[in-house]
């Protein structure tokens, strides 16, 4: 008997990595037109892969994939389906819509859009007009609706577009730190090791190596704390408190900048009567950072030639994440370190537009969570997801009767998780769309199944300049659909399927139609193509090049860069970055902190995960295999508790079971819990212990409404 050998086919495929929305330059081989393996292009400005990439073959072929759509046959959350045909979920789908749509009007249908399997090619189609970033919100627009989340719903929003627009008037996502010229970091709130993409760690590390200092404020020594000249631990929800502080100092000092304060800033006055209450002295007390190390940074960040920051979620997770927020860029104003060489920088303004449907909100109905949080609602064109419940459950102030989850998972995102589950048993319909079965999936009428990236033709533009075609690199898995083909294929069936393109390949050339870059010209260089974005200068607000016709000035409504922002006045909320100490903790709830004694924080990132996702792939869960919560040793020794012991972690809302990481990574008082777990393809000790349990559901930031999953109170106790 002979067996024959035949040679393994194998290619490469440059595209773009399609696990997550990072948008990272990938040179991918294929065997026998598989994925094997995916790395970066050298030179492209995402040429970085994670863990989670190294490990996509896994992840794309992976048994848990969901192959076709499914129709629940059980009881909601019983998890019975049946398999059914693309045409028959879509036809089902906009029947139950439409019947919504006649029985309550157009605004009971709601749509809730993640960045799990969400490609970011749909932003230039389903966006709001005006509101880029926030991508898809638009998509329920021309049915009637103004109620869609926008995409990344539980991050950025605080930090990248309402502190920063009320601000410095402008999406955090149009600056940069200018690493590369500065001569002190400071990584505030954040992780760029677990970041998507992880981009900015050799930019940092790069810039400590020609003698910058890196200076982490976290109340965890994180994976970038530990690379760091310094790490300053604060207490969490105080960092307000922290960044008045220093510019207590600074003022009375007299280190700020005189000459922008004077010519390019409104509010100082009221700011410099403010930050009188917080002394160094009095700021030890509520941040817990010595009084010496306050000013010390302080008197840094002004002397500095040019001071970067870099923040993220450790600010915005709490009750005063906006507020704490602005009083950090207020900070970076008064020192003069916004648009100078090091500094916090606006990218130039692109000349180019590419092609973007334009979406505008029905009029005459407001979304949900406008009578609450209309500041959020008016800027991201958004509904504000939390006041959600309200209207399921009560029809207040109307009713929500049908609701479709993309790339998300609310039961594992949100706290609470029963109260979505009893929104998802209340609702008329609902449908989700992702890559695995997902906790919210469970509860659905239809499930169905969405590409990774890597199965759809799609593109990516990077600021700065650069685009990139994302090449279908394989097949789609089963019968899976890309969230494009799903929402235009709907779009049609719901009667505006005219106002989008019809096809990815359609799409791509609506949008580079008339653009710097042709198709030809992406198709001929698959590893991206550069075009002239704009000459990079400082100061640009003295140049006339941050408002429209050329004025000089912040686009704020003052055009100055406001200290006490008018817009927020104009809502009613404090135009001074107030500080507001944590609802729960040690000082704001002495009597609950009796009985639940520690700072509970969840929300921080793990490399091996994408919130949720991942947490079924054996080689990621190798990286860490049961969810911990991070505990200080003397914490740990005072409850009898050892490294790698089965805890409880117990709030006034119940109580999740993890495993103790016993660390001094971890202040002392305060622990960490991994978010994430939740899902029902999860291993099981994931699958047990979503964070969201524990965390609080009405405790929210009063301008976002986004809810705090840091500065909570907890208690850990050893369980069997
Ligand atoms: S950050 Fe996202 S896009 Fe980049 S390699 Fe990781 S999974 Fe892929």
């Amino acid at each position: 008997m002979t067996t024959e050998h035949s040679e393994p086919q194998r290619e490469t495929v440059t595209s773009i990595c399609g696990i997550c929305p990072g948008g990272c330059g990938v040179n991918v081989a294929l065997v026998d037109g598989k994925i094997e393996k995916i790395s970066p292009i050298k030179g492209h400005p995402m040429g970085v892969v994670c863990v989670r990439g190294l490990h996509a073959k896994e992840i794309v072929y992976s048994n848990d994939r969901l192959k076709s759509p499914l129709r629940r046959v059980g009881e909601r959350g019983e998890g019975k389906f049946e398999p059914i045909s693309w045409d028959e979920a879509l036809d089902l789908i906009a029947e139950a819509l439409q019947k919504i749509k006649q029985e309550y009007g157009p605004e009971a249908v709601t749509a809730y859009f993640g960045r799990g399997s969400f490609d970011p090619t749909t932003m230039d189609i389903f966006g709001p007009r005006g509101v880029y970033i926030q991508g898809t919100s638009g998509f329920l627009f021309p049915f009637g609706s103004p109620n869609a989340s926008g995409v990344s719903a539980v991050c950025r929003v605080s930090y990248g577009l309402l502190a920063a627009i009320t601000t410095i008037g402008a999406d955090i996502a149009i600056t940069y730190s200018d690493f590369a010229n500065t001569d002190l970091v400071v990584i505030w709130g954040a992780n760029p090791p677990t970041d998507s993409p992880p981009d900015n760690i050799k930019k940092i590390l790069d810039a400590k190596k020609r003698g910058a200092k890196v200076v982490v404020i976290d109340h965890m020594r994180s994976d970038i704390a530990k690379k760091a000249d310094q790490w300053i631990g604060v207490r969490p929800g105080t960092d307000g408190a922290l960044a008045l502080s220093m510019m207590n100092v600074i003022i009375n000092e007299q280190l700020y900048d005189e000459a922008f304060v004077q010519d390019w800033t409104v509010g100082f006055e009221e700011l410099r009567q403010y930050v009188k209450q917080f002394p160094p002295e009095a700021a030890e007390e509520i941040t817990r950072v010595p009084k010496e190390t306050i000013a010390e940074l302080a008197r840094s960040i002004a002397g500095a030639k040019g001071a970067s920051m870099y923040m993220y979620t450790g600010l915005e997770y709490t009750n005063s994440g906006v507020q704490n927020i602005r009083a950090a860029l207020c900070l970076w104003a008064i020192t003069g370190n916004i648009d100078v060489p090091g500094g916090l920088v606006f990218r130039p303004r692109n000349p180019v537009r590419f092609n973007r449907v334009n979406l505008d909100p029905p009029e005459g109905v407001k979304p949900i969570g406008a009578d609450k949080y209309p500041l959020f609602c008016d800027l991201l064109k958004s509904a504000q997801f939390m006041e959600a419940p309200r209207a399921i459950l009560e029809g207040d102030p109307y009713p929500l009767k049908g609701l479709i989850v993309v790339g998300s998972s609310l039961l594992t995102s949100l706290p609470n998780p029963d109260i979505w589950k009893k929104c998802f048993k209340k609702l008329d319909f609902m449908v989700t769309f992702d890559r695995f079965m997902t906790a919210d999936g469970m509860y659905a009428d239809i499930v169905l199944p969405g590409t990774t990236n890597f199965e759809n033709l799609g593109y990516q533009k990077y600021p700065g300049g650069y685009c990139q075609l994302r090449q279908k690199v394989i097949e789609p898995v089963g019968d899976t659909k890309s969230g494009f083909q799903f929402l235009t294929a709907l779009a049609d069936r719901l009667g505006y399927g005219d106002l989008f393109p019809s096809t990815e390949e359609e799409l791509i050339s609506f949008v580079f139609k008339d653009g710097p870059v042709s198709l030809e010209d992406l198709k001929a260089h698959p590893e991206g193509v550069s075009y002239d974005a704009g000459q990079q200068e400082y100061r640009k607000y003295a140049k006339g090049l941050l408002r429209s016709k050329g004025k000089p000035g912040f686009n704020t409504p003052s055009g100055k860069l406001e200290l006490v922002s008018s817009v927020l006045e104009k809502y009613g909320y404090d135009g001074l970055p107030v500080y507001v100490e944590p609802i729960e903790g040690p000082l704001g709830s002495p009597e609950l902190y009796k009985e639940y004694p520690l700072v509970l924080n969840t929300g921080a990132r793990l490399q091996s995960a994408f919130r949720s996702q991942h947490l079924n792939i054996p080689g990621l869960l190798k990286l860490q295999p049961k969810p911990q919560v991070l505990i200080n040793p003397l914490d740990a020794e005072a409850r009898g508790i050892a490294n790698q012991d089965k805890v409880w972690v117990e709030s006034p809302r119940g109580r999740v079971g993890v495993w103790a990481k016993v660390t001094d990574d971890v202040m002392t008082g305060q622990v960490e819990l991994n978010a994430g777990g939740g899902s029902p393809i999860q291993a099981e000790e994931w699958r047990e212990a979503n964070a969201n349990i524990v965390t609080d559901f009405e405790n929210r930031d009063p301008i976002s409404g986004f809810p705090v999953y840091k500065a909570l109170l907890c208690e850990i106790k050893k369980r069997d």
